[in-house]
């Protein structure tokens, strides 16, 4: 697999703080290109060979901004079984219930845009029920739990220009973590 062409946009660069805005359809030629690209780049970051080939760190979601387009868009691919992975594209999306729940990724949430080691956990709903649209803009509802749960509440964080960071404590970076459950 070729690696695509796309520049994943550093935390320093202060697009990523833009909200990004709706998207009008029907989308842009660019716009396709750029969503496949994206699913491209992550599905080859999960897999070793590729990785190591590439010199990528993994990764499960990529938000539209982090290519620099303030478009409300996101990516995920959730690898299923071993090289199987299930692609989800979402746009102009909406959490409209969420679990009371909380929980945390224990090893520390990642991203593509923050690349050093970031101390702390952030609190996500255990489960979601996003709206959104797809590629034809037909609206359509998705629940999702757990890892998907936490990858969907991240990218959509980054449409509203907040990183993960942003929501860690550096005083206390493991504050309430006996109020939600580790995964
Ligand atoms: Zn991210």
């Amino acid at each position: 697999m070729e690696l695509p062409n796309i520049t994943i946009l550093d935390e320093k660069d202060k697009r990523l703080r833009l909200i990004s805005k709706e998207v009008t359809f029907p989308l842009t030629e660019e716009d396709k290109k750029n969503i496949k690209y994206m699913l491209d780049y992550l599905k080859i970051s999960q897999i070793e060979e590729w990785r190591e080939k590439y010199n990528l760190r993994a990764g499960m979601g990529l938000s539209y901004i982090q290519i620099g387009i303030p478009k409300r868009i996101f990516v995920v691919v959730d690898e299923v079984e071993e090289n199987k992975f299930e692609n989800y594209i979402l746009i102009n999306p909406k959490i409209i219930s969420n679990s009371e729940e909380l929980i945390y990724v224990g090893e520390g949430e990642g991203c593509l845009s923050v690349n050093r080691e970031v101390e702390g956990i952030v609190p996500r709903y255990a489960r979601i029920t996003v709206s959104a649209q797809n590629m034809e803009g037909k609206p359509f509802t998705i629940r999702v739990r757990e890892d998907l749960s936490i990858a969907f509440q991240h990218e959509m964080d980054h449409l509203n220009g907040i990183l993960f960071i942003d929501k860690i404590d550096p005083k206390n970076p493991y504050k309430n973590a006996n109020n939600m459950r580790e995964i």
